[in-house]
């Protein structure tokens, strides 16, 4: 198995909501968001040093009692070869499957679905379907026809999902949620992510001022009028948690 594996964390009861599981963290990102907190995987990612692929399955095996999932994220997943064949690693052992996205690449994500290999996909939106505007936020280039077919075959694929976007003051405000909202009309979910102002990729995003609790909270309200299931990231959790 050729893919490079980054970074574990070995158990989250938070990372999906409902299910514990393991977090593996794949190198490289086709896009350079300026305000991405994945610095050393997007940047460096050869300077890291790689965890043995042996070791991450055999761990997750002997934890399979009480896991119930595996997310694999990055940097982006779906420019890996190989990554299918970890995945049966952990289907085989009747495990979940996330996979976090940018959704540059839907020929992937179809792949995995049409074969079963995933039972989650959680997907990025930059900002509204517009080139010029995805990428400045993406920081270079992007071919938004693309990012609508993920779209699409996600929400028309019938497995959990989850799309998402980062709030940040610099590049989007509420009338690019509500036209990103607009764009995902009906999907089961879309999550908004505060922007915070450190570790980002690019340093003069460390002098942004994040909007505040009740601008996002506005926000989520603009996008519920198409997206009903649409909160700010930490809200999704006392929604679960009150019917628990
Ligand atoms: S935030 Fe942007 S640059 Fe960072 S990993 Fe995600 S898509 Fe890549």
């Amino acid at each position: 198995m050729t893919v490079k594996i980054k970074g574990f964390i070995e158990n989250s009861l938070i990372e999906w909501p409902g299910n514990i599981v393991s977090i593996i963290f794949l190198p490289h990102c086709n896009m350079r968001c300026p305000y991405c907190h994945a610095t050393h995987l997007v940047r460096e990612p050869n300077e890291l040093e790689s965890i043995p692929v042996t070791s991450i399955t055999k761990k997750i095996a002997q934890n399979r009692d009480w896991l119930d999932g595996v997310v694999i994220t990055g940097g982006e997943v779906t420019l890996h070869h190989d990554v299918d064949l970890l995945i049966s690693t952990f289907k085989e052992l009747g495990l979940r499957v996330r996979i976090d996205t940018n959704g540059t690449n839907p020929h992937v994500i179809d792949d995995y679905i049409q074969r079963g290999l995933i039972d989650c996909v959680a997907m990025d939106i930059k900002a509204p379907l517009l080139e010029e505007k995805y990428r400045d936020v993406a920081g270079g280039f992007c071919n938004v026809r693309d990012i609508e077919k993920s779209i699409r075959l996600i929400m028309d694929s019938g497995i959990e999902y989850e799309f998402r976007t980062t709030v940040c003051p610099s590049f989007l405000d509420g009338a690019d949620i509500v036209s990103i909202a607009q764009s995902i009309a009906g999907s089961s979910k879309y999550i908004l992510q505060a922007f915070r102002p450190n570790n980002c990729l690019d340093d003069s995003m460390l002098n942004v001022v994040p909007y505040s609790e009740v601008e996002m909270a506005g926000f989520a309200k603009e996008a519920q009028k198409f997206v009903k299931n649409c909160f700010v990231r930490g809200e999704e959790m006392k929604v679960l948690s009150s019917n628990w």
